[in-house]
């Protein structure tokens, strides 16, 4: 609120301005900054709303004293922030301001109108839709193909969208001309004023269906249900996003369909483990074996493979199997796997292998509890 711009200042006015001059300030400073000529100017949008909320307090004796004496204080900021929203729209018409100017909204009636009537019955994209679709871990690290059954809104196949039975054709709305815009007057603090709004015999769509397809009762389109066959990438990760373009609802007024973002979640799997592209699994073997070294099977995404374990091998050493892990979504290039080795302590052993345990404690020089001594 610091950087709020004094009310006099944003209309270029002096204090002791009279009304008839905050009116001419005012209506001076909405027509330079209206929206509707300068379509994304988020500055001028800003002057615009700011004039009008400067205007909503000078033009009112009350508010325009306590605004004089107490500044923003005096004057209540919801009220503030009320009248410029308000001011937007009641105001915001550029019929209302060039409308005196021009004698009349016949005058400019392709201005203000012709926006006016895109942004009411011109194409919209239709929504996207999203689903959610669990596949197992090796689907996910592959790629497969799934059936989703979705609920959405397509065009009507009876009339092709049009709503109109068929062999009818709809009727050019009589009151707006088919624009879905009609005007209408009211009393503003500049007079009787002109402002635009949507047709209430149309709805605002310009055209009248005297008789209606009777599949979609006239609203050309239709909720159906569809199965569509989806492709998931191999390498898709759990929490990854499928989109099919143009599988959501169907647009209105030509406009294009949303598409259909398929959620994906991805079963885990006993064996790998994953991250990114690279998988990660555990290889239990004896201490043995480890010690001796051995070949020894691991499993991969592929089938079993063989891993040379060389002797002297530590528990929790990580062996790489370049290539083993889950391609990349993007670069199809493969990650790798790792390989932790989990020593095994042998248990269950017979007299035999005990005595030769015992052997090699001794040549060791290991001490145990020799309890299987004999
Ligand atoms: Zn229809
Ligand atoms: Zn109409």
């Amino acid at each position: 609120m610091a950087d709020k711009r004094d009310y006099y200042e944003v209309l270029g006015l002096q204090k002791g301005a009279t009304e008839d001059e905050i009116k001419k300030a005012y209506r001076q400073a909405a027509k330079a900054n209206h929206p509707d000529l300068h379509p994304g100017d988020k500055e001028a949008e800003a002057r615009f709303k700011e004039a009008n909320e400067a205007y909503a307090v000078l033009s009112d004796p009350d508010k325009r004293a306590k605004y004089d004496q107490f500044g923003f204080a005096g004057v209540d900021p919801n009220f503030a922030a009320g009248a410029g929203a308000g001011g937007f729209e009641g105001f915001g018409d550029l019929g209302d301001i060039f409308g005196d100017l021009f004698g009349g909204f016949g005058g400019f009636g392709g201005f203000g109108g012709q926006g006016r009537q895109q942004s009411r019955s011109g194409p919209r994209r239709g929504e996207s839709l999203r689903v959610r679709l669990t596949i197992s871990f090796e689907e996910a690290a592959f790629g497969c193909k799934k059936d989703v059954t979705i609920t959405r809104v397509d065009q009507c196949p009876a009339c092709k969208g049009s709503g109109c039975a068929a062999g009818t054709a709809p009727e050019t709305c009589p009151d707006c001309r088919g624009t879905g815009t009609v005007v209408t007057q009211r009393r503003t603090p500049f007079g009787v004023m002109q402002s635009s709004g949507p047709c209430p015999k149309c709805g605002g769509s310009g055209r009248i269906i005297h008789s209606p397809c009777p599949t979609c009762r006239g609203a050309g389109n239709v909720r159906a249900q569809k199965k569509l066959n989806v492709s998931i990438p191999a390498g898709i990760d759990d929490g990854e996003t499928v989109s099919l373009r143009g599988q959501g609802n169907a647009g209105s007024g030509g406009g294009p369909a949303g598409d259909l973002l398929v959620l994906i979640a991805v079963r885990p799997s006993p064996t790998f483990q994953r991250e990114g592209s690279n998988l990660y699994v555990t290889a239990d073997m004896s201490f043995v074996q480890a010690a001796l070294g051995a070949e020894i099977q691991v499993p991969t995404l592929e089938g079993p493979v063989s891993l040379n374990i060389p002797e002297g091998t530590q528990t929790g050493s990580v062996f790489r199997l370049r290539g083993k892990g889950v391609p990349s979504v993007r670069t199809g290039l493969k990650g790798d796997q790792f390989v932790t080795v989990n020593l095994q302590t042998p248990k269950n052993l017979s007299r035999k292998q005990k005595e030769l345990l015992q052997q090699f404690a001794d040549l060791a020089g290991e001490k145990t509890k020799k309890k299987h001594r004999l």
